[in-house]
């Protein structure tokens, strides 16, 4: 392809993949399951190794899934790049010493968490999720990797919702495979 990203080929069949549901979890949302995108091995292989590009093009040496659906993505994107992966979890899942960072939801706040061991300290984290709405929740993930040393390489996602600004709220490079 001489010009558009190296993914370009597969940004339709990415977005006929992911089902809006209007009203859900509640009234207002539109919700955009990527359960049609998983069923789908050779869209998701080809997803996988799109994030894993943008990562592999940001430098870097550990990848942190976002619970849950970062996990999904998360994982494969490590097992590319050969690196290290870590998961962040919600309050009260780590069993070992932990960090964590609150943010703020529609109602109320939730906290992410991270293993302190293995340290990422010096480490270049890549951040990955499925969904980039407000933002909320990937800049806490980027508090939390800068909180124990470490540089945030970037946040690589499969959607990002454009409406919602998330990415002014974030101060990284960010990647996103398909743009509502
Ligand atoms: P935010 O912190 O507002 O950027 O929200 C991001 C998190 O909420 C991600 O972990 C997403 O999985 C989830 N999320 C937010 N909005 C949506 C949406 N419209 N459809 C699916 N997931 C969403």
């Amino acid at each position: 392809m001489a010009d558009g990203p190296p993914h370009a080929p597969w940004s339709a069949r990415w977005r006929a993949l992911i089902r809006d549901v209007p009203d859900f979890p509640q009234p207002g949302i539109v919700f955009r399951d990527i359960t049609p995108l998983l069923w789908d091995s050779a869209a998701l292989r080809a997803a996988n190794d799109a994030l894993a590009e943008a990562g592999r093009t940001l430098g870097a040496t550990v990848v942190a899934g976002i619970e849950a659906r970062g996990f999904l993505f998360g994982v494969p994107v490590a097992e590319r790049l050969r690196v290290p992966f870590v998961p962040l979890r919600k309050a009260g899942k780590l069993p070992g010493g932990r960090a964590s960072e609150q943010y703020a939801l529609e109602y109320g706040t939730a906290v992410l968490e991270i293993h302190r061991e293995p340290s990422i300290a010096g480490q270049r984290v890549l951040l990955v999720d499925d969904v980039l709405a407000t933002g909320g929740t990937a800049a806490a993930a980027v508090r939390l990797v800068r909180q124990l040393g470490a540089e945030p390489a970037g946040c690589a996602f499969l959607i990002e919702l454009t409406a919602l600004g998330g990415r002014a709220h974030l101060e990284v490079p960010v990647a996103a495979l398909v743009a509502y």
